[in-house]
């Protein structure tokens, strides 16, 4: 789990993950009913764009790691 970041992609009570980035679209994250929009993408809900950052940012840490040796 990656620490919280007040303000950011991760803080579910910032206003950049707040209902005024609601698109009225659900969510593109398969079998994912939720509400679509957020400050950092259109397409995914709160949820689904945590998972997708935590990700991308773990993906990049393994590569980081592969040239610090
Ligand atoms: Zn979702």
């Amino acid at each position: 789990m990656a620490e919280i970041i007040p303000g950011g992609y991760n803080d579910k009570n910032c206003e950049k993950n707040s209902a005024k980035y609601h698109t009225g679209k659900k969510c593109i994250e398969h079998n994912c009913n939720n509400p679509a929009g957020t400050a950092w993408s259109p397409y995914w809900c709160v949820d689904c764009n945590i998972k997708r950052i935590d990700n991308i940012t773990e993906q990049f840490k393994a590569i980081q790691r592969k040239f610090v040796k």
